[in-house]
């Protein structure tokens, strides 16, 4: 049996056939043709959109890779209010939005007593709407009382599971092996888990990505966002390339097929390194659209990378442009909370 059958059939492979397929650009068309019928039989058609709120750029990491590490002081640094994430939300939520996702750096200013007092404004104004968090590594404790305030979805990306790979990308004090017991924790406390990995950062290796591949499974997320590595001049990091959209592209088919029922983003990053990324995102098995419903005038303040698409517009344009373009990838989307369908299709 060929390998992408073998890998629909039983959704998942050995090393060295993983590795074969991630190196090779022979079976694209066949994965993403696979791909597709997959994400078809468990969700059909449907594109479920996620209203992306950058709410702060404060950082005390300093991960290399990213814009807004703290040490990029060129960077100019933002917070919005609780009565502007809350006027975000409100504006969303009358576009369709049914999920916020509250992302930042981590930023000391949003203790546990202030973001579980606006996640808790969120979940009381729009009862019917999920509040999802992207803030980063914080302790179980506090994991816990975001999850109380109600807050029922979180995602971080493990970035890579390889610990001397982490070690290439953070500062020594960041460890896979803490932002792995995050993930375990959130996973335990009840929280539908997202995690995810940069495509094409600098020192990645296709064991490297095989490793990232175990990881998820052992973790089994609810959500897996991956995007290429993008680069930002401001970083140590500023002479690498990009990464591919093409092996973006591969390894979004690779997932969909290993993991049927996970919410799968064409995300922002891949529309920045090519302008047809997201739809080929959404033809190669991702099923999640996050359009940003950050106000303007911080738009353009929240780069994590160079060339960031989407800066400039309105919430209302980017969520118009974003439809059209679902349609023409022949997609529809949807107004829904959009929950993983474990038990659903028939995968
Ligand atoms: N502070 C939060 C949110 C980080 S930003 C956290 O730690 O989870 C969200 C994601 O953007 C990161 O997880 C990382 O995978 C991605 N990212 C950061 N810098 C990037 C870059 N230069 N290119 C592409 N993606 C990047």
């Amino acid at each position: 049996m060929d390998t992408v059958k073998k890998l629909a059939l039983s959704r998942d492979l050995d090393d060295g056939e993983l590795s074969a397929l991630i190196s090779s650009d022979r079976f694209d068309g066949e994965l993403r043709e696979q791909a597709d019928a997959v994400r078809r039989k468990v969700y059909g058609d449907a594109v479920f959109i996620r209203g992306l709120v950058e709410f702060t750029n404060y950082c005390k990491n300093d991960c290399y890779y990213c814009g807004i590490r703290r040490g990029n002081k060129n960077a100019e640094r933002f917070r919005l209010t609780a009565d502007e994430i809350l006027a975000c939300c409100e504006e969303g939520h009358a576009l369709g939005f049914r999920t916020f996702v509250l992302q930042g750096g981590e930023d000391p200013f949003f203790d546990d007593g202030t973001l579980c007092g606006i996640v808790s404004s969120i979940r009381e104004r729009f009862p019917d709407s999920a509040v999802t968090l992207s803030v980063g590594e914080r302790s179980r404790d506090s994991y816990l009382e975001l999850y109380r305030a109600g807050a029922e979805r979180y995602l971080l990306r493990h970035e890579t599971a390889d610990n001397a790979h982490y070690g290439r990308l953070h500062p020594s004090v960041m460890s896979a092996e803490n932002r792995k017991k995050c993930l375990f924790d959130l996973k335990e406390i009840g929280y539908q888990v997202g995690s995810g990995f940069m495509v094409g950062s600098p020192y990645q290796t296709v064991e490297n990505i095989v490793c990232d591949l175990r990881f998820l499974k052992e973790l089994d997320p609810d959500m897996i966002g991956i995007g290429p590595f993008v680069t930002h001049s401001e970083t140590p990091f500023a002479n690498f390339e990009s990464g591919s959209a093409e092996l973006t592209l591969r390894l979004l088919s690779i997932l969909r097929l290993m993991f049927p029922h996970a919410l799968i983003p064409a995300t922002t990053s891949l529309g920045t390194v090519s302008p047809t990324g997201r739809e080929d995102g959404l033809r190669s098995g991702a099923n999640v659209v996050m359009p940003n419903l950050s106000p303007v005038r911080v738009r353009n303040k929240y780069l994590l990378y160079d060339g960031k698409i989407c800066t400039g517009e309105e919430s209302a344009q980017c969520v118009a442009c974003l439809d059209a373009r679902v349609r023409s990838a022949g997609y529809r989307i949807v107004t829904d909370r959009g929950d993983v369908r474990r038990d659903g299709g028939s995968v």
